[in-house]
């Protein structure tokens, strides 16, 4: 067979020409939503890629983004990685420092940086000195209003459509080492530093070819997507790259983050099939019943980052008749890991079993199950153990941080600890660094929450492990009740009693208005921990 490198270029070549007039949509609230054909960000994205060359980006430079999902962004995932370099998406949801912490230990050279983020931007510059470029998206006419706070010595910035116009509208891409670098990301740090993961041309390539299997997403030309997960985070999901090669449709939501916008764009861009965290899609269905809304151009809606709720997704399917699927990923993991469509031939009952589980491994993510001391478990569907996983796009090492202790034998250790079965099937119980050890008995924090917000006047709730005297450890349910809702513990301790055995049930409870997130809208286990140490808690004893 042919040689052919599997690169970001083909994919770039492939959906800007073959689907040249498909169209990525960026919303712009109450404004008409700005459309961009994918061929027309194929020329911007040689005029990109010549404007770089221009400032100094002539090898494997890192080119950030500190951006929302849109347009703009979309032509940076083209031509970084297209020209050589490599494409490394900051998180905007982070702390100044933790950003500069990033971008230095990547060795940012250029930053694109989206005009309404300058301001959350520029505190980022004082800790990372090594930036040369800042290049800022918008009407290049304000580009005066952020150069006082942008530039600085050895530090240039420019306007991106300046930039753009004054290049030229070809370039001529290079060949590329399929095992090249092409993207890199930093995990959230849920539990830990963040550390980088490069991808290569080849994983992104084959990633991207992922959520366009039939079993997986079925991404296809008739499709209109909305990747609400956000670029700056695990490549939404793969789904930019994804679209140009099944010929879809984008639609970005740009800073439009909140339920009202989200449905709106839902419904006047007939979207088929959206992706985002469970906070999202629960926070749109909170929306929907109040204020309602139609979103039955859907066909699927998919959700991951951490457990789906199993009342959510029937909600969904009871009162709006969208069918939801469960995904599992990582950063590590370019990030899809597993999707959940239920197995052929089981009953209505036990699809919605499989339905709730994390799903069913990809064709390119080998799974295994391991014990305490590192003993491979059998993948019976009943032993539980950490989650190990390898893979062509999992990634094999952290960029400059060796950490060997995430590896084991050639495998990620996913730090996931649940169950594996033989048909491939995923079923999280906790993150290892937040399982509850009660009396030397498991305790799943993620059911208990997962049955918790399946009570109707629970908005969100989370489940900790805190000391206890007589059992090491025991639960503790911070709950956030449904506005206006009374609820008592009585109340939820009786409802969790139905069903999970009784001494899973927890006796120390919490009202609280929020769960803390992680900058990417995940249950903070670590800053409620640090909550309830500090006693912000107001704790109620119920037994
Ligand atoms: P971080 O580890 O910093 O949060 P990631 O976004 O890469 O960064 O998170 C990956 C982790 O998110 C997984 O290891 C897992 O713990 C959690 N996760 C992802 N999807 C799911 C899911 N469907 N159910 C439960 N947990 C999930």
């Amino acid at each position: 067979m042919m040689d052919i490198p599997l690169t970001v270029t083909s994919i770039m070549r492939y959906g800007t020409s073959l689907f040249g007039d498909k169209e990525v949509v960026t919303c712009a609230g109450p404004e008409p939503a700005r459309r961009r054909s994918y061929a027309q960000a194929g020329v911007r994205a040689a005029r990109l890629a010549s404007a770089l060359r221009g400032i100094g980006v002539d090898g494997d430079q890192r080119v950030g983004t500190f951006m929302w999902n849109n347009a703009d962004h979309l032509e940076a995932y083209l031509a970084v990685p297209s020209m050589g370099a490599v494409l490394h998406t900051l998180n905007i949801r982070l702390s100044a420092d933790q950003v500069g912490y990033i971008a230095t230990h990547a060795g940012d050279y250029a930053v694109i940086v989206d005009e309404s983020l300058v301001p959350l931007f520029a505190p980022v510059l004082e800790h990372a000195a090594d930036i040369k470029h800042v290049i800022v998206t918008g009407d290049p006419a304000r580009l005066g209003d952020h150069e006082s706070a942008l530039g600085g010595p050895g530090r240039a910035v420019h306007s991106y459509e300046e930039l753009l116009a004054a290049a030229a509208p070809s370039f001529a891409w290079p060949a590329i080492d399929e095992r090249s670098a092409a993207a890199m990301c930093y995990t959230s740090g849920t539990t830990g530093l963040p550390k980088g993961v490069a991808y290569s041309h080849r994983s992104t390539y084959l990633h991207s070819m992922g959520p366009c299997m039939s079993n997986a997403m079925a991404l296809c030309e008739r499709d209109r997507v909305l990747p609400v997960v956000p670029m700056f985070h695990a490549n939404a999901w793969g789904l930019a790259y994804a679209a140009l090669l099944a010929g879809a449709d984008l639609v970005m939501p740009d800073k439009f983050m909140i339920p009202a916008a989200i449905t709106a764009l839902i419904e006047t861009e007939t979207v088929t099939l959206g992706a985002g965290v469970p906070t999202i899609w629960g926070g749109m269905l909170a929306h929907l019943r109040a204020a309602g809304g139609d979103i039955s151009s859907l066909r699927l809606l998919v959700c991951g980052g951490s457990a789906l709720p199993e009342s959510m997704m029937r909600a969904y399917k009871a009162e709006f008749g969208v069918t939801m699927l469960h995904a599992w990923g990582m950063t590590e993991l370019s990030p899809l890991g597993s999707v959940a469509h239920p197995p052929v031939g089981v009953t209505a009952e036990e699809e919605w079993e499989y339905r709730a589980s994390q799903g069913r491994l990809f064709c390119t993510v080998e799974g295994r199950l391991t014990g305490d001391n590192g003993a491979v478990l059998p993948s019976d569907g009943k032993a539980v153990g950490e989650l190990e996983v390898r893979g062509p796009w999992i990634t094999g090492s952290y960029y400059k941080d060796p950490a060997p202790e995430k590896f084991h034998d050639g495998w990620l250790r996913t730090g996931d600890v649940g169950t594996l079965d033989t048909g491939g099937f995923i079923r999280l119980t906790d993150r290892a660094k937040d399982v509850i050890k009660s009396g030397g008995e498991w305790i799943s924090s993620m059911e208990l929450e997962n049955l918790l917000m399946g009570h109707p006047s629970v908005a969100e709730a989370a489940v900790i492990g805190v000391p206890d005297e007589k059992w090491g450890e025991r639960p503790l349910a911070a709950v956030v009740p449904v506005e206006g809702a009374s609820l008592t513990t009585e109340e939820l301790r009786a409802f969790l009693a139905e069903r999970v055995p009784k001494w899973q049930v927890p006796e120390r409870w919490a009202f609280i208005a929020e769960v803390p997130k992680t900058s990417v809208g995940k249950f903070s286990k670590v800053r409620m921990r640090e909550a309830y140490q500090r006693g912000e808690y107001a704790v109620i004893e119920a037994r």
